[in-house]
């Protein structure tokens, strides 16, 4: 999965090209039945089994009570997974049902809305910096760093300039976070025009849903094609073997977890990870837990 959904790196991206309806990787009607949704999500609950044991051996090789010697570089792993994607994309959805399966003790999520006036009193990377998650654990990200260079340009928040200079930045950001054992899957979820309409609309439907629905949201579908753009450069611009960026069809959510789980664990097996060997003696310490006294018995019991 990571090689078919990878966008197409060096070249532009064009989104168009990509059916947000499309289901890359999916086997066919022979392995999945005619219900591929219900497949998709037995598999899903499948995955998450094997993506709980794969981060449960990542917080392991940082939390072992190694002697500083003997910490490798395994002690400083983390992985840390980018979701971007327009407004009702789904990225809520994902983290519900992908990360949902992993153990909340390894989980650092975090979610980026506009910038606070502190945040903007410094450089945009600032604030990103911060929310990392710490060797061991695997860090969600719901919306970005990336942000800066969308909804930043397309709504002219920052001179062009300024924007412009950030597909580098960001680069040399990524770069330093993989040298430092940190990595990255950056994950947009393509729906189209119609889906999100669609998606909105269920939003006003249902006064449950309200909170999820934002005015603003209207006028950031208003200027979808100007996001499309944003988002194609962001995504040619910024794919590198360090940071990769993949690309997945979400129109139907069942597919889109089924794909970002397996991207998930494509992405831990490259990590190769094990259980850390224990730092003490393990016969000993049998030895000495056997050996040991229970309570004082009282009156023969
Ligand atoms: P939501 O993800 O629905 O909670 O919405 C978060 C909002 O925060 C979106 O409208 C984003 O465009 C906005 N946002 C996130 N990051 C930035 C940023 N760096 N600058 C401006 N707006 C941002
Ligand atoms: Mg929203």
């Amino acid at each position: 999965m990571r090689e078919l959904l990878r966008v197409a790196s060096g070249d532009a991206v064009d989104l168009a090209a990509v059916d947000p309806r499309s289901t890359p990787g999916l086997p066919d009607r022979e392995v999945t039945g005619e219900d591929r949704k219900a497949w998709a999500r037995t598999q899903v609950e499948l995955l998450g089994v094997g993506l709980g044991r794969q981060q449960e051996m990542l917080f392991a090789g940082a939390k072992a009570p190694a002697v500083p010697a003997a910490r490798g570089p395994a002690a400083r792993r983390r992985v840390l997974l980018v979701l971007q994607a327009m407004d009702s994309g789904g990225k809520d959805g994902t983290i519900k049902r992908v990360a949902g399966a992993m153990n909340p003790l390894g989980l650092h999520i975090r979610s980026f809305g506009p910038p606070t006036e502190q945040e903007l009193a410094h450089d945009f990377l600032w604030r990103i910096r911060r929310a990392l998650p710490a060797a061991g654990y695997v860090g969600v990200f719901n919306r970005s760093h990336y942000e800066d260079v969308l909804v930043a340009r397309v709504e002219s928040l920052v001179p062009e300039a300024t924007w412009r200079a950030r597909y580098d930045e960001i680069n040399a950001f990524e770069r330093e976070l993989a040298d430092d054992g940190l990595t990255l899957v950056k994950v947009m979820l393509h729906i189209s025009h119609h889906e999100q309409g669609r998606r909105l609309l269920a939003r006003l439907d249902d006064p449950r849903k309200h909170w999820k629905y934002n005015p603003g949201d209207v006028d950031a579908r208003a200027r979808w094609n100007d996001y499309q753009a944003a988002y194609a450069e962001a995504l040619s611009r910024c794919d590198t073997d360090a940071a990769p960026w993949f690309l997945v069809p979400a129109d139907r959510k069942w597919y889109r977890d089924w794909a970002v789980a397996h991207l998930l664990r494509e992405t831990f097996d490259t990590v190769g990870l094990g259980y850390p060997a224990a730092t003490f003696d393990v016969r000993r310490e049998r030895e000495r837990l056997l050996g040991t006294t229970g309570p004082v018995k009282v009156n023969g019991r």
